[in-house]
């Protein structure tokens, strides 16, 4: 590879991590599920829209979510993720870039992701202006070990494919 002739392809992994809380609209990939409990995070903790937005930057090198929204500036509370990841898309496709795309797992104890699965793939990819088939979303327990499985946390992975558009 040299500089005339730079890759037409970019990976980015994104992950992210929330820790539960008391009731509060839960919202996962810009779709609330109904849960007696809540994540906790300065914007609207939507943890899984949290590791796509870092994915899809880090693929066109143009840092990560905390560099665009501090969670010092007051203006980012509780702030649509959703909006989050659509600015981000844009400064995305902006550099020259558009989505192969994106396979994410979200490792939940408590709810179930499954039977949400296609509701989220469905407001992603209308948030990001891409076919359904381009986004995979998996629901994985944390087999009541660690974090997850004693329902401390929910996590979020995501990797994205670029190309060059
Ligand atoms: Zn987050």
């Amino acid at each position: 590879m040299n500089q005339a002739s730079p890759p037409a392809l970019r990976i980015g992994l994104g992950y992210d991590t929330h820790r539960i809380g008391p009731a509060r609209p839960f919202l996962l990939g810009g779709v609330e599920i109904p849960w007696d409990r809540g994540l906790i995070g300065h914007s609207d903790a939507d943890v899984l829209l949290h590791a796509i937005t870092d994915a899809l930057l880090g693929a066109a090198s143009l840092g990560d979510i905390g560099r665009m929204y501090p969670d010092t500036d007051p203006e980012n509370k509780d702030r649509d993720s959703g909006e989050m990841l659509a600015e981000a898309m844009r400064r995305v496709r902006a550099a020259g870039w558009e989505i192969v795309n994106l396979d994410c797992v979200v490792r939940a104890q408590q709810p179930k992701i499954s039977p949400h699965a296609a509701a989220i793939c469905a407001r992603i990819a209308e948030i990001l202006a891409i076919s359904v088939d381009s986004v995979g979303i998996k629901g994985k327990t944390g087999e009541h070990v660690g974090p997850v499985g004693r329902q401390e946390a929910i996590e979020a992975r995501c990797v994205a494919l670029l190309y060059r558009s």
